[in-house]
């Protein structure tokens, strides 16, 4: 599933290409993916211009000349492909030129957005948990899957204060309480496991009970975790792959999460799993207390 990073990959990846650019058309080739297409979207889409992106939790939100923006999931194995004709203007580091006979005729090629110079923005999503809808651009924030949610991991917002704050008197373990998008936005399962590894917290700890210092340490990982694995390309677990086709690198960095039985890379014992409100933990019993 694309985590964070991937998200935040792909929205770099597709912004070049989409801002300042007009659709011409819009094909959707169902009826809709993890929801319903909502009504007109394909008209409402013609015609506008893209203004810029921006990243909300694991969400894209393409904001367009039109007051409305385009929210945008990836769900489980959604990808987005651009395709060009040959010779097209540059558009940027994450540019990805169709290779020969390529086309946007995939069985799981969903949506296809038209842009001017002959672009085409694919959506792919065997799985088809991904989602897409229009939203003006005034209130996507009260969109019913954005409400509500926590800070974003890497604003200003997430602080040791906030944390504090948050997790004072809870019974829960850090790990459930890190994975509450009520709290944070968007942080997923790997990333949680690194970040509490490399603050050399238990997952099992109380969430109240984590010191005031150790709580800077952990925000001070989070982020770090989160931008090196952005500036990897993301963590490509299974269908993953960025707006360019090239699939990211981090997962091979990763110190504990799926290393069960593998040997810490501080203290050498053996990295253990352990499973929390249903999704595996790893860490080191001894170096994280
Ligand atoms: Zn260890």
């Amino acid at each position: 599933m694309p985590e964070l990073p991937e998200v935040e990959t792909v929205k770099r990846g597709l912004e070049p290409v989409l801002k300042g650019r007009k659709i011409t058309r819009v094909e959707t080739r169902r009826d809709g993916l993890r929801f319903p297409f909502p009504e007109g979207f394909s008209d409402r889409l013609a015609g506008a211009t893209f203004i810029h992106l921006t990243r909300r939790a694991k969400y894209i939100l393409a904001d367009l000349d039109n007051g409305l923006s385009l929210l945008v999931h990836l769900g489980m194995t959604g990808r987005f492909t651009v395709l060009s004709p040959k010779g097209a203007a540059n558009l940027g580091e994450f540019y990805f030129e169709a290779a020969a006979g390529e086309s946007a005729d995939g069985p799981h090629d969903h949506v296809v957005i038209h842009l001017e110079e002959d672009l085409r923005v694919v959506y792919s999503d065997p799985r088809r948990f991904g989602m897409m809808d229009l939203v003006e651009t005034a209130a996507c924030q009260n969109h019913k899957l954005l409400k509500g949610i926590g800070v974003e991991p890497l604003g200003n917002e997430l602080s040791a204060d906030y944390l504090a704050a948050k997790f004072k008197g809870k019974a829960a373990p850090l790990k459930a309480a890190l994975l509450d998008q009520r709290i944070i936005a968007g942080l997923g399962n790997i990333y949680v496991c690194e970040a509490l590894f490399r603050a050399r917290l238990s997952p099992k700890r109380k969430a109240g009970a984590v010191k005031r210092e150790k709580l800077e340490e952990l925000v001070r990982h989070i982020r770090d975790i989160l931008n090196e694995a952005i500036l990897a390309g993301g963590s490509t677990l299974q269908d993953f792959q960025g707006a360019d086709g090239v699939k990211g690198e981090y997962q091979q960095r990763f110190l504990v999460y799926d290393r069960e039985g593998q040997p810490c890379s501080n203290c050498g014992k053996p990295i253990k799993r352990v499973v929390q409100s249903g999704r595996s933990s790893f860490y080191c019993a001894h170096c994280q207390k």
